[in-house]
């Protein structure tokens, strides 16, 4: 008789535990895992997937404005968020149930039930049944934070919530300034309502590039996005249908919904972590691992957002196939979370890879800004007032590009086959040797040939 009833249990049906089911099972390991929601996780089911629908949407109203100026005359239009909201439920819907048949099809088995641990190698289903296993890796993923427990509180969604409204909100109010703030910010303004944005620092996009955050922040209030920075929300009242938002500055707003996007928290609470010895990062709060995601037990592993290193889902997936490559393959697989692109799919679009422009003069002693802020091309005829930033930061000694920052339409699509250039430690030289591909946008990139600013530090600095 086998010493444990599994090779492998994963705790969570997200993008990297299936990830990780799928190919341990593939080296021939018993996998069982646990979902106690609905499997795909956060991304497939009430994140990336649904906010891309979404997204594309509620683009189509500029579309339709910007059409005019092309000689297109649109019969009014009219929108209806319950078709939006059923039909897209119907695609989750879809990708849930291929999700689920994938794993099953690995010869992993799924469970439909929330796990814990009881010991270091036993886990405890909703049902009582307890379930051994040989190595457990947790994918728990992460949950909205709530913030501090202001009054009125219960009257805000977050972004679970947003995904399953029964009506457009005329006017909506939204707190926090990162992507999923922005994400929503731009969706609701799209569809028709008006948004107002509150966000407690100086500008939106902390951590972004500079030039990134003032030029988005521009973008958006001239698409009619009313953003208000250096103050929090600090009480919400209901009023029949409306709500009532009291901000940290004394003023309020009047709306008919109010949302937080105020980051997320790693899903570690109550998973009994304790009873296995699993310790926790107290820098993040999440699950701590070493560089092969190895928890502080050694045959328990965490992966993605639960470990709150970097919570984007090719991160998830590409650990959890490492974790299984490393354990169950025999083929140490180490992830390098170094120039990971990443987009914000704002109105316009981010798309970012590698340095900022204030990272890199903090770590280097000579860097080269090339910066290109232009109209494109569709708003000459459409007259619509907006324009496209593009940036490199190079490092000056060895040419190297550190980082390339673009905001406007197709971004994210032009930064990942950019990230493969910054990724093999592409020059400028390197940029400057390809062709352009007239009429792009992206042509921006390997043209600009004088840098726009020179940042040279002195030896004494
Ligand atoms: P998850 O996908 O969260 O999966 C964890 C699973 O574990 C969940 O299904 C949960 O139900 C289950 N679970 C938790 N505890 C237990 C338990 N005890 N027992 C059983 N099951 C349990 N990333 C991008 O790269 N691009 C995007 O555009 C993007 N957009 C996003 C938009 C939104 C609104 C949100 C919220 C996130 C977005 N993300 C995006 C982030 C992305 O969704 C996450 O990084 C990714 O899903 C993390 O995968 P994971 O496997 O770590 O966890
Ligand atoms: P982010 O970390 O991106 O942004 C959180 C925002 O909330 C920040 O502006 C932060 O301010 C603010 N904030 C934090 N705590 C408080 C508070 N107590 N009161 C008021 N404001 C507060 O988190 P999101 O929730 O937007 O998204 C979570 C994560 O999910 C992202 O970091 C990303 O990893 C992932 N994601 C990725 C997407 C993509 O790839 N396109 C899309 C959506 C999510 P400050 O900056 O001052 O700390």
């Amino acid at each position: 008789m086998a010493e444990y009833d599994v090779d492998l249990f994963v705790i969570g049906g997200g993008s990297g535990g299936v990830r990780a089911a799928r190919i341990a099972a593939g080296y021939g390991a018993r996998v069982m895992v646990a979902e106690e929601y609905r499997m795909g996780g956060t991304c497939v089911i009430r994140g990336c997937v649904p906010k891309k629908l979404f997204v594309i949407g509620s683009h189509v109203h500029q579309e339709i404005e910007d059409a005019a100026g092309f000689g297109w005359t649109i019969p009014p239009a009219t929108f209806d968020w319950p078709t939006l909201i059923r039909n897209k439920d119907k695609e989750i819907a879809r990708l849930e149930a291929a999700y689920t048949a994938n794993v099953e099809k690995s010869g992993a088995q799924i469970v439909k039930s929330r796990a814990v641990f009881e010991g270091p190698h036993t886990l405890l289903l909703a049902d009582g049944k307890k379930v051994t296993a040989k190595y457990v890796l947790i994918a728990t993923g992460g949950r909205p934070n709530h913030g501090a427990e202001i009054p009125g509180i219960e009257h805000v969604i977050s972004s679970d919530e947003a995904f399953h409204l029964a009506q457009l909100p005329k006017r909506v109010v939204v707190q926090g300034g990162g992507y999923i703030a922005l994400e929503f910010a731009g969706i609701f303004a799209g569809y028709g309502s008006d948004v107002t944005l509150v966000y407690r620092g100086e500008n939106i996009l902390r951590g972004f590039d500079d030039d990134v955050r003032a030029h988005v922040r521009k973008e958006m209030e001239k698409r009619g996005i009313t953003i208000i920075t250096g103050c929090t929300i600090d009480r919400v009242e209901k009023h029949g249908k409306e709500f009532t938002t009291h901000l940290s500055g004394g003023s309020s707003l009047a709306s008919d919904q109010v949302m937080f996007a105020i980051g997320r928290h790693p899903n570690v609470a109550n998973l009994g972590l304790e009873k296995a010895g699993v310790a926790i990062n107290p820098k993040n709060g999440g699950i701590a691992t070493d560089e092969w995601s190895k928890t502080s037990v050694p045959h328990i592993y965490a992966i993605g957002d639960v470990t709150h290193r970097i919570n984007l889902t090719p991160v998830a997936i590409r650990e959890g196939h490492a974790f299984a490559d490393t354990v169950f393959g025999k083929r140490p697989v180490e992830v390098d979370h170094a120039n990971i692109p990443t987009a914000v799919f704002s109105q316009p679009e981010v798309g970012t890879v590698g340095l900022s422009e204030a990272e890199a003069r903090a770590k280097y002693s000579h860097v080269d800004i090339y910066k290109a802020d232009f109209r494109p091309i569709k708003a000459t005829m459409s007259g619509r007032d907006t324009r496209v930033l593009m940036k490199l930061v190079v490092d000056g000694t060895s040419d190297r590009v550190l980082g390339c920052h673009i905001v406007g339409d197709a971004a994210a699509e032009i930064i990942q086959a950019v990230a493969i250039a910054v990724k093999m430690k592409a020059t400028k030289a390197d940029f400057d040797a390809t062709m352009a591909l007239h009429p792009t946008a992206a042509e921006e990139l390997v043209t600009m040939r004088t840098p726009t600013a020179r940042h040279v530090r002195q030896a004494a600095e």
